[in-house]
């Protein structure tokens, strides 16, 4: 068998196309202008590249996109104050402060100081509890992101049998809901899990969350199964530069697999366009409108 390519690129573009034609209708009929503010604290060239995805696909979706680019040695005094102003901006909507942030400060204290309304990384613990419970909320988009390529096979989740290996609260612990919600049976797995391979076997829906790159080998996916690979390594290639790969040994595993996303150019891509559809929610529930159509 060989494995039918999820198309992340694709289908994040579709769904940015979605949510722009839901901002200029917002702007014709209400006039709400959704608004995302981006936080960024020194300068991880990682977190740099994804901050200016972040503006230029804010900016091309009809958003009106904030940045605030502080200095690595900011206090935790002054990043409050800053998160306290957007909060309190009508303008802002949408409040990402971009991690990892520099050791010297607490990530979840900024994260509990943001407004739960504004929490479009859906990591605020009244959106984490929300979620746990199967409540509305602003949930991660990367995960969100995982749903929607998923639901690009199978129209239905309902009663099948899914693994998310990795526990993080960026990624494995909101996917494990998410699957719920839609009903299927879900095993989250970890570094103590025992006999991961024969877990990976019983799973009609793969996720690998794990920053281990090509850990997932084809022998463990059931064949046919859709596997969703999260992770993002680079590896030192042959010619000196550096390659993207994922948790999935991707070769292998497209053989066995029914559908599979690649590394990159599958679940990467969505992230941002799930980003851009928290925005637009939160900008419609704190204007008190109905909920966008997408
Ligand atoms: P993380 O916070 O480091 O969590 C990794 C998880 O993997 C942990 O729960 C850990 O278990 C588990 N783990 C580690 N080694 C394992 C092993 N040998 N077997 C089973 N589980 C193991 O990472 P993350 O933030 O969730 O990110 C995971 C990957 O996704 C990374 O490659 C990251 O770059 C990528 N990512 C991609 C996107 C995107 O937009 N595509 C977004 C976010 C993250 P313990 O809890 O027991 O330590």
């Amino acid at each position: 068998m060989t494995a039918r390519i999820i198309d992340g690129k694709a289908i994040a573009a579709e769904l940015r196309a979605r949510a722009a034609s839901e901002v200029s209708r917002l702007r014709r009929e209400s006039g709400l202008i959704p608004g995302l503010a981006v936080v960024l604290v020194g300068n991880d060239p990682a977190s740099e590249i994804y901050v200016r995805n972040k503006h230029r696909e804010t900016q091309a979706a009809g958003m009106v996109s904030f940045e605030h680019r502080l200095p690595a040695d900011v206090s935790q005094a002054e990043l409050l104050a800053l998160v306290g102003k957007l909060n309190r901006d009508p303008a802002v909507h949408g409040i990402l402060v971009q991690l990892p942030l520099p050791k010297s400060l607490h990530t979840e204290t900024v994260i509990n100081a943001i407004d739960p309304a504004k929490d479009v990384d859906g990591l605020h613990p009244q959106n984490a509890g929300r979620l746990a419970g199967g409540f509305a909320a602003l949930s991660p988009c990367t995960p969100l992101g995982c749903i929607i390529l998923t639901k690009s096979v199978h129209a239905s989740l309902e009663g099948l049998n899914a693994i998310v290996i990795g526990r993080s609260n960026l990624v494995g612990r909101p996917l494990l809901q998410l699957l719920l919600n839609e009903n299927a049976t879900v095993t989250i797995a970890h570094s103590r899990s025992r006999e991961l391979s024969k877990l990976c076997a019983r799973a009609d829906l793969v996720y690998a969350a794990v920053g281990k790159a090509e850990m997932v080998r084809g022998d463990w996916i059931k064949p046919g199964a859709t596997v969703i690979d999260v992770g993002i390594n680079r590896l030192a290639a042959a010619d000196g530069k550096n390659r993207l790969v994922g948790d999935v040994a991707f070769a292998e595993a497209s053989q066995v697999a029914g559908a599979i996303t690649p590394v990159p150019g599958g679940v990467g891509q969505m992230t941002v366009a799930c980003l851009l559809v928290n925005t637009l929610r939160a900008a419609c529930a704190i204007a008190g409108l109905p909920k966008p159509a997408v």
